[in-house]
């Protein structure tokens, strides 16, 4: 069972350093091996193997994606004006190889980034893609906006070896899952952690330890894995955030994450970090 969380399999060289170029940048568009993404329904589009699909340069592709070895990677940003099925395009999750989740989610969430800053923060101007489709630039006050992850803190508290995970109510039915919460500015990842699980479970914890990443662009997330010890397991469950939350034990986590039809519960996909946090904590290493 893969111990790495989705999404972070090496993707294309980002190239960084061709971006603010627009001779090079041009000469790669140009290049016999560029090749430019293709998009479904405001996704990136996969073929029935769960590969991305990707068609000869046609035009001004604005987003240089990166190099695969030497060959250029470019995409034009998709339609702006349907508006994005976000649920949609989680679902493609299930078809996609993990070598191309990498560059899915970095076109995906891009090319929502685009979609919505349109404007310049500072003065409302219009703006323009600027550095490969990495930055927009406002002609009117100069300022120079970049795409922004937002930090979620998702954790994993444990209590004399038995685990703490919750339900929301949008998730399918019997699943639970590791509690999780968006930092707020001004917060430390550790803080955060100890925030979230007293205010949707009621209960203290102490060491709590970083573990692993994983972006999620849906549409442009940051998840940030944790591990706490919990005081107690006396929990007051946050009734307007969680159906339920309770304890499970390793028995209980290894038959889920087994599809074990008798399993407690039903453990979140191979795509979700708290996948990985949970085959991480059976596994020993945490
Ligand atoms: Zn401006």
């Amino acid at each position: 069972m893969p111990l790495e969380p989705f999404f972070c399999v090496p993707g294309l060289d980002r190239a960084d350093h061709l971006r603010a170029d627009p001779a090079a940048i041009a000469a790669l568009r140009a290049s016999v091996d560029a090749l430019e993404l293709a998009w479904d329904n405001g996704a990136p589009a996969i073929d029935e193997q769960g590969r991305l699909k990707w068609s000869k340069v046609v035009g001004e592709p604005i987003l240089f994606l990166g190099l695969d070895g030497d060959a250029p990677r470019f995409s034009a940003l998709p339609d702006g004006t349907a508006p994005v099925d976000a649920r949609a395009h989680f679902q493609l999750l299930a078809l996609l190889d993990a070598d191309d989740a990498p560059t899915f989610a970095a076109a995906l969430s891009l090319a929502n980034w685009h979609r919505r800053h349109g404007h310049c923060s500072v003065c409302g101007h219009l703006t323009e893609p600027n550095r490969g489709g990495w930055s927009r630039m406002c002609p009117n006050c100069g300022a120079e906006h970049y795409p922004r992850s937002d930090p979620v803190v998702i954790m994993l508290a444990e209590h004399d070896g038995r685990l703490l995970l919750g339900r929301q109510p949008h998730y399918p039915e019997r699943r639970y899952s590791a509690l999780a919460g968006f930092l707020e500015p001004g917060e430390s990842i550790e803080y955060a952690v100890a925030r979230e699980l007293k205010e949707e479970a009621g209960i203290d914890v102490h060491d709590v330890r970083y573990l692993c990443s994983q972006p999620w662009p849906f549409p442009s997330t940051l998840m940030i894995g944790a591990y706490a010890t919990a005081d107690d397991v006396r929990l007051t469950i946050a009734h307007d955030e969680l159906d339920d939350a309770r304890w499970f034990s390793r028995e209980e986590v290894v038959a889920a994450l087994a599809n074990d039809p008798a399993a407690p519960f039903q453990a979140p996909p191979r795509s979700a970090i708290a996948r990985t946090l949970l085959d991480r904590w059976v596994d020993g290493l945490m």
